[in-house]
């Protein structure tokens, strides 16, 4: 097997009907892999998968709701059940509520939270025991630049990238006698929904963007395919619990 080949592996993407999560697809389907792709909207996931059914591997439609524990559970199990196995475990599934600290009701820190912390620990968690039986296996997380930096508006987004990060040492210094390797990805500002309505939202963002980045653009979702084939594939067997920016430089910018 080439160090970039996925064909016979299964990778499971939550968040993978649309953005960056659908970017690390096509990149995963173009090496070969089966992809279960996982999210709420139905119609997108539809969509989706059509689309990556196009490239010639099996896919499977998976409804989700990352911050329940049972409905997590249940899309593990459906994978293996749809596809034959797990062997990849993109956790990208995300949200943002742009607030002040001052501002942010618990309610709103804790389902922040549940979405883009919790779930990565619960989807781990339920596929482990799968991959441990399989011989081994990819996890690979989610950060963004908030991971590293603050940000004024994101309390809850900064923690729960933060602790992503954490997250990611902890289970790969865990699972490595394994053979699973837990990787994560900090994307930079990256052109997709959840970032459109932060352009609306905070204002000179998009100038800020454009001014930091040394890249000098937007990140697109596809920009996520080559790293997400690297943390998927056997080129990355002795990589573990580390970060990999995506970002067009802007975290190593003063
Ligand atoms: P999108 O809004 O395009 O994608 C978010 C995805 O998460 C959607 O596919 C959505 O599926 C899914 N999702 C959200 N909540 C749930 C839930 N409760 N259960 C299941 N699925 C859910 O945004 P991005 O592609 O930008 O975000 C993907 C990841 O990248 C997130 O973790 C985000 O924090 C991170 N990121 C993004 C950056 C950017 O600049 N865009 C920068 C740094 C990190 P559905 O529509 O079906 O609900």
């Amino acid at each position: 097997m080439s160090l970039f080949d996925l064909k016979g592996r299964v990778a499971l993407v939550t968040g993978g009907n649309g953005g960056i999560g659908l970017g690390m697809a096509r990149g995963m389907a173009e090496a070969g892999a089966a992809i279960a792709v996982a999210g709420r909207n139905g119609k997108k996931s539809e969509a989706a998968a059509a689309e990556l059914a196009k490239l010639g591997v099996k896919t499977a439609v998976l409804e989700v709701d990352v911050a329940s524990e049972a409905s997590c559970r249940r899309m593990i199990d459906d994978t293996v059940k749809q596809l034959g196995r797990l062997d990849i475990l993109v956790n990208n599934a995300g949200i943002n509520i742009r607030k002040a600290p001052d501002a942010l009701a618990l309610e709103e820190w804790k389902q922040v939270i549940d979405v883009n912390l919790t779930s990565a620990f619960i989807c781990s968690h339920a596929a482990y025991p799968r991959m441990k039986a399989a011989g081994g296996g990819k996890i690979i997380n989610i950060g963004s630049m908030l991971s590293i930096f603050g940000a004024s508006f994101a309390p809850a987004y900064g923690a729960s990238k933060g602790g992503i990060v954490q997250l990611t040492k902890a289970l790969a210094v865990a699972w490595a006698k394994d053979n699973i390797q837990v990787n994560a990805v900090l994307p930079g500002w990256i052109d997709t929904d959840l970032t459109k309505k932060a352009r609306e939202e905070v204002s000179g963002l998009n100038a800020m963007v454009l001014m930091r980045t040394p890249a000098k653009r937007w990140g697109k979702p596809e920009d996520h395919a080559g790293v997400a084939v690297f943390l998927a594939g056997k080129a990355s067997d002795f990589v573990t619990g580390t970060f990999i920016p995506v970002d067009g430089g802007y975290s190593v910018q003063v």
